[in-house]
């Protein structure tokens, strides 16, 4: 139903990036990753930015199409088909390219943004410390001026492409005085590999392997003050607008993971037998199919919705809720199909014979990263209190629709 609704230029990209994964994306690749006997996929991402898939809807002069949201998350559905390594460091670039296209500088547009898009530098973002992901603004990596350059101490956990990527996006404090509006006091930074820079730690992976998520090191790293982004104290704004691309990225990769289990489950449920028939026909079966293709289409209808909303400049407060909420139902409601469809499988869903448990054990860092369902939650609660208390209510006076709508002394509240 979905093509029906989206535009034709979705549709092309669609079509484009469908066929870029069934036809450029060796088998091995994605074997060798799960393996762990590939640590960091440049080849992959050097194809795709030959072909022009890195950073869609960034301007044409820094390397994207000029696309917009909805291009982006149809495109993101056909690369989730792989897994979440191979998504995730395909969407890492969509995501520190937001704060670049939109905050940064011409120079660092034209040195970190197009290279990017063209597959011939890689990204990181740092965000996570080993105090905490969730409290954001309570991080404690330092840059502190001197001269012409930031000092940059501290350290960052899980961060994909700590192995592998060139450059990483870091938040870190600028202002130290611990009465600070934690709000002010952080700034962005782009920093290159460099002296200073250290992997610390590999980890080891439920799934999602082979995107070099370790923990990085800095240690008195100088950051020349030209690769701040925005400039001092403008760390948590920035952060506002990236919860956009990193929340909706995860939304619609998931989609591509949860929709391809569901064809191989529905396919192996039309062929294997049981009891002398064939397993499609137990209501058993067929009810999971049915409740995974709803749960398929409610998760795509609400990921498009939003990027649409988006794209039609809905507000920033709307646009994290809605994004918050995208990823909350559309993971997990993948997470569901794809058990759905194991449990279809019956025990051969459960070896490597089949790519689901794979699938499974990929999908299952979508209610962990780029903020927990909790923050979700967190998030998608306090933008509608606010949202509703600060609304002209223009709606008919329900409550007074009540029978004893009129007696007051009951309407007690503590
Ligand atoms: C494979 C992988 C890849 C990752 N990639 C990156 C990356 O590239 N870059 C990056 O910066 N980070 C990355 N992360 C980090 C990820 O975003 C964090 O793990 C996540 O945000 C949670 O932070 P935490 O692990 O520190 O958990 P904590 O913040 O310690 O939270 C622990 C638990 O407490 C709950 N909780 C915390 N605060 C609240 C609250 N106020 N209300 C209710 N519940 C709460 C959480 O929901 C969670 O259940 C990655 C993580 C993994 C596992």
């Amino acid at each position: 139903m979905f093509d029906y609704i989206i535009s034709e230029e979705a549709k092309n990209i669609k079509e484009e990036v469908r066929a870029f994964v069934r036809e450029e994306i060796p088998h091995t690749l994605i074997k060798k990753m799960d393996k762990e006997e590939i640590n960091y996929p440049i080849e992959y991402l050097q194809k795709l930015g030959k072909h022009n898939l890195i950073g869609l809807r960034f301007p044409k002069e820094f390397g994207g199409r000029g696309l917009n949201w909805e291009c982006e998350v149809v495109a993101l559905e056909e690369v989730g088909v792989l897994g979440s390594s191979l998504p995730c460091l395909y969407s890492l670039p969509i995501i520190t390219g937001e704060a670049m296209n939109m905050f940064g500088t011409k120079e660092q547009k034209l040195n970190y943004l197009k290279p990017m898009c063209e597959g011939k530098k890689y990204t990181a973002e740092a965000l996570t410390e080993p105090r905490g992901g969730s409290d954001f603004f309570g991080a404690t990596c330092t840059a502190v001026k001197k001269g012409d350059s930031y000092i940059l101490n501290g350290e960052k956990r899980f961060v994909v492409g700590a192995e592998g990527a060139d450059f990483f996006l870091v938040y870190a404090k600028t202002n130290l005085d611990p009465k600070a509006d934690p709000r002010s006091a952080l700034s962005l930074f782009i920093v290159d590999r460099c002296e200073g820079v250290e992997t610390e730690y590999i980890y080891g992976l439920l799934g999602t392997r082979g995107g070099g998520a370790g923990r990085l090191k800095f240690e008195n790293v100088k950051v020349p003050q030209e690769n701040i982004i925005m400039g001092e104290g403008k760390g948590g704004q920035i952060f506002y607008q990236m919860m956009v691309p990193e929340r909706l990225t995860t939304a619609a990769g998931s989609l591509g993971s949860a929709r391809t289990c569901l064809h191989i489950a529905t396919k192996y449920s039309t062929k294997r037998k049981a009891f002398g028939q064939t397993i499609k026909n137990f209501q058993a079966i067929n009810f999971k199919i049915a409740d995974s293709i709803t749960l398929l289409d409610a998760a795509r209808s609400i990921v498009l919705n939003t990027a649409k909303t988006i794209d039609n400049g809905a507000p920033s407060a709307l646009q994290r809720r809605l994004v918050s909420e995208s990823k909350k139902f559309s993971t997990k409601s993948c997470w569901k199909i794809i058990n759905n469809a194991m449990q279809i499988m019956g025990g051969i869903g459960y070896t490597t014979v089949y790519p689901i448990e794979r699938i499974l054990r990929d999908s299952r860092i979508g209610e962990l990263w780029t903020g927990t369902t909790e923050i979700m939650n967190l998030i998608i609660q306090h933008e509608y209190y606010k949202e509703l208390l600060s609304e002209k209510w223009l709606d008919r006076d329900v409550e007074k629709d009540a029978i004893d709508a009129d007696h007051e002394e009951e309407k007690h509240f503590g």
